[in-house]
Order: structure tokens, then sequence, then C-alpha cells
């Protein structure tokens, strides 16, 4: 089957180039999806803008937020369906990818639900005026996602921009798409409009690159690596659009002496192995008062060596790395860390009757990882912990923000002074006390300070950010 769809057919590339995917569990190519480029991008924004002129753009916020919410249910009728699919795509497990898959169910009843309550403003003016500011689309919009969650990213992204009543054009990550088309498929059955929704699979380079310069294009909104955030920032500045950023990050755990140890281990275990850390909040740092570090990291260390890894029908805690490039990547890092004398203290374990081929990465947690450490400092995207001791409260601040990125950060402690003072000082888009959600419900708003990047997705902010105003004033005398 074709995997570009364009206003509402489906096609492959116009040069007819396809790419090969892979299965990171055993390195073989299971299906193939087609590469479009520059001209198919081009005919996508146009069928997008087709959309805005036409049905879509006249559709009433009731009659789009009914489309979105009966995709919801067909999401969660077809669950199992798309969860293989999620699964074989990128590896993760079983019950992890039926859980993403709920959550996409869950953004598209959320803003499909929110679509006619967005209200705008009557502003008290001269005598004689009645000024109104009115919520309107930005237009066509551009969304280009990455491999690790591609259908929790389906509809983080898409579900408010549809809400508002923007036409999109989505570029899903040529390593993980497969969900996407699944889930696109099921829209238009739910009764979305040609062209209201574009999806063009591909490279970054060629249909991301194409599709962020495109002079077509009203809005951009990019989750990836720092690196393109700032290509996708230039390119979309060309045409004065405005983007939305999410950069992941390398996000602190701070557990001061008064935590709640039983509570705690677990969650921190989990924020950095789920999804085999291939998460842009996952918590990659671990700062433990200097008076507990010795005994809280003994218990995080051995909750680490009981973390396994498998092929999704198995169902462990996590499946491989995404792809040979983020493979090495990832051993890179633990390799160099072990070969500059970073203490490792706890590795979790492969399950028996792996492919040797596959992409698996044992958990690794190293401790004390000196602060200028790669390791204290870049974002791995990987099952790799980071553990690190400070003395108190000002020295755990100092030691959580001084890190280049800021998405998320937990806290951990029982004194509630204390939890005001850490959350007022902290730099993260979001901050967890004494829980932590990697990016948390729909409900929560979402995004980064610093090279974490701008903008927020998620909540009822994210439809002011796929939305824009006009201000009316009209004079009645
Ligand atoms: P990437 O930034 O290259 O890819 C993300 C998306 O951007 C993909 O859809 C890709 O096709 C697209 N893209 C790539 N080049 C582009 C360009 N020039 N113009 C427009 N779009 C382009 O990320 P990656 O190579 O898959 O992973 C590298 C690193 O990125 C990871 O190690 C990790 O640190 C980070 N990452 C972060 C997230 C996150 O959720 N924040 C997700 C995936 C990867």
């Amino acid at each position: 089957m074709p995997t570009l769809l364009i206003d509402g057919q489906w096609r492959s590339a116009a040069d007819g180039r396809t790419i090969d995917v892979i299965n990171p569990c055993d390195a073989k190519v299971f299906t193939t999806i087609d590469r479009g480029s520059e001209a198919d991008i081009d005919a996508a924004v146009q069928a997008a803008q087709k959309a805005l002129d036409g049905a879509w753009g006249r559709m009433t916020a009731t009659e789009r937020g009914r489309i979105l919410m009966k995709f919801g249910d067909l999401i969660v009728r077809h669950a199992d369906e798309i969860a293989q699919i999620e699964a074989r795509d990128t590896g993760k497990p079983m019950t992890v990818a039926r859980n993403d898959i709920v959550a996409v169910a869950r953004y598209f009843e959320f803003y499909g639900s929110a679509a006619d309550k967005i209200h705008g403003e009557q502003i008290p003016y001269l005598n004689g005026y009645n000024v109104q500011v009115v919520r309107v689309p930005h237009g066509v919009t551009a969304h280009i996602i990455p491999w690790n969650y591609p259908a929790q990213m389906f509809g983080r992204t898409l579900a408010p921009a549809l809400a508002m009543g923007n036409a999109a054009v989505l570029k899903p990550s040529e390593d993980a798409c497969l969900s996407g088309i699944r889930l696109a498929e099921l829209l238009m059955e739910a009764g979305l409009p040609a062209g209201a929704l574009n999806v063009v699979t591909g490279y970054g380079y060629e249909a991301g690159a194409a599709l962020t310069a495109h002079p077509g294009i009203n809005f951009a909104t990019f989750t990836g690596s720092p690196e393109v955030g700032v290509l996708v920032q230039q390119a979309t500045a060309k045409n004065a659009v405005p983007c939305v950023l999410e950069l992941g990050g390398k996000s602190p755990q701070v557990v001061f002496n008064d935590v709640d140890v039983e509570k705690a281990v677990p969650i921190i275990v989990k924020a950095i192995t789920q999804n085999a850390g291939q998460t842009c909040s996952a918590g990659s740092r671990l700062l433990v008062q200097q008076d507990i570090y010795d005994s809280f990291t003994q218990r995080v260390a051995e909750a680490f060596a009981k973390v396994k890894v498998g092929r999704p029908e198995m169902d462990l805690d996590c499946g491989p790395i995404v792809n040979r490039k983020q493979f090495e990547r990832v051993n890179g890092f633990i390799d160099d860390a072990i070969a500059t004398g970073v203490p490792l203290l706890a590795r979790g374990a492969l399950a028996e009757g792996l492919s040797p081929d596959g992409f698996f990465v044992a958990p690794a947690l190293f401790g004390a990882v000196p602060r200028e450490h790669p390791l204290a400092c870049k974002e791995v995207f990987g099952p790799v912990l980071a553990a690190m001791p400070f003395a108190d409260e000002d020295d755990a601040i100092r030691l959580a923000n001084s890190s280049e990125f800021g998405l998320v950060s937990g806290v951990w402690t029982e004194n509630g002074a204390r939890q005001q003072r850490m959350a007022a000082r902290l730099h993260t888009g979001q901050v967890f006390i004494n829980c932590y959600g990697a990016g948390g419900g729909v409900e929560l708003p979402f995004g980064g300070m610093k090279r974490s990047g701008h903008g927020r997705e998620k909540g009822f902010l994210a439809l002011e950010e796929f939305s824009t105003t006009k201000t009316v004033v009209l004079h009645h005398g």
C-alpha cells in the first residue's frame, strides 16, 4: 500500500522511490515506505490549502470536534491492531504500545471535545465601536515528529491543530511511521475531508527540509534533536513562519535525605528505562543528597539490575533501541563512561534467545559521575542513568540547572516548604514533586526552556499555540 496521503488519496512518491523499514529486534527489512520529497511536499501543501478554502475551512468547530471524537472511538476499537503495528516498528513491549494507543485516543477525545469551547473576547473600546478578538487557525501547519512515540506524537501534534481548524501536513520519522499511516487511514474513515490531513513519509533532509522551507506553510511544529530543531527554526524564519520546538532534555531527579525511598525508587528506575530511555523527558540524571547518596543509589542499583530487555511479545520492561545509529550512539556513551573510569553501579539484563543482530542494550546505572563528564551533560537517549551527589538545596539547584536543557524535573522530599522553593527555582517546563510523569497526561501543558525548545503542546495551551487571533473593529456610530 502506498504511504503518502495527499488530498485524500494514497499515493506513491512522485519519483517512485522507497525506504526499507527495519525491525529493530533483528535488523531485518520487513516492509518499505514511500520516499516522498519536494514534489510530494508541494502537492501536500497545495492540498492542505485547498481543504482550507473548501469543505474543511467551512466546517463549524462542533463538526470538527465530532469527527475527532469519532476518530477517538475508532482508535479504541482498533487499539490492539495499531499497538501490534507500533510494537513491530519500534520494538517496544506490547503493554507499552497498547498504553500509547490509548493515549492517542485520549488526545482526540480531549481536543475533539474542546474544539467548540475556545471562545474569543469582546473589548470595551471607544463609544460607537464593537471590538471582537476571535481565534482563527494559522492555516497550513507543518508537523515533523520523531520515532520514539510515533503514535502518541501523531495525537499530540495533530489533535489540537485539527481541532482549531488548521489543515496539516505531517512528515513522520523515516524510522517509525507505520502506526501513523494506519491512524491517518482511520481518521479519513471518521469523516475528515480530503486535504485536511496530508502525510508525506520520507527522510528528514529531503521531505522534512522541503516542508519547513515551503512558502505555503503558516506554522510548524517539530520534535526531535536540538541540531535539527535549529535547522527547522532557520528554515521557517526565512518565510517568517512561527514554530514550536521540542528538543529533548537531561532531566534531573533531585532526591533529598527525607525521600520516601519505597515510593521513589521504582518511579525513578521506570523514568529512565521506560521506552528503553528513548524519551525526551526521561529522568536521566539522579541527583542525591550526599548523606544518603550511597544507601539510596544502592537501592536504585538493586532495582536496576532487575530490569529486563526483550522483544515486544515478551512484554518485559523495555525493548530494543530503534535503529543502528542510535544503538551505536547509546553504546558509545556506555563504553566511554567505562573507559574513563566512571563506576558502573548496575546493569539490567537481556532476555534469553534474542537475535544478536537486534539493537538491544542492557540499562546502565553509573555513579558518581563527575559533573563535567559527557554522561552528566549530554542527552544519551537510551537507558543510562547518571547518579551524582549534592551537598544542600543551593547545590542541588546549581547542579540541576547547570544543564543546557530545561524540559522536566523531579523533586523527592517530604518537606513542603522545600517542595515550593524547588518548584520555583528549577528552570524546566514541568516540575514533578514526589511523582514523575515523563511529560504527564494530555491535560498538562508540556514544553521546554533553554535548549529544550520553546512553545507549548498538550493541555488547553496547545489550542492557543496552534491558532492565532484576529481583532475585528466595527464602527456602528
Ligand atoms: P532527528 O532530529 O534527526 O529526527 C526527528 C525528525 O526530524 C524526523 O522526522 C526526521 O526525519 C526529521 N528531520 C531530520 N532532519 C530534518 C531536516 N533537516 N529538516 C526537517 N526535518 C528533519 O532525530 P534522530 O536522528 O532521529 O535522533 C537523534 C537524536 O535526537 C536522539 O539521540 C535524541 O537525542 C534526539 N531525539 C529527541 C526526541 C524528542 O522527543 N525530543 C525524539 C527523537 C530523537
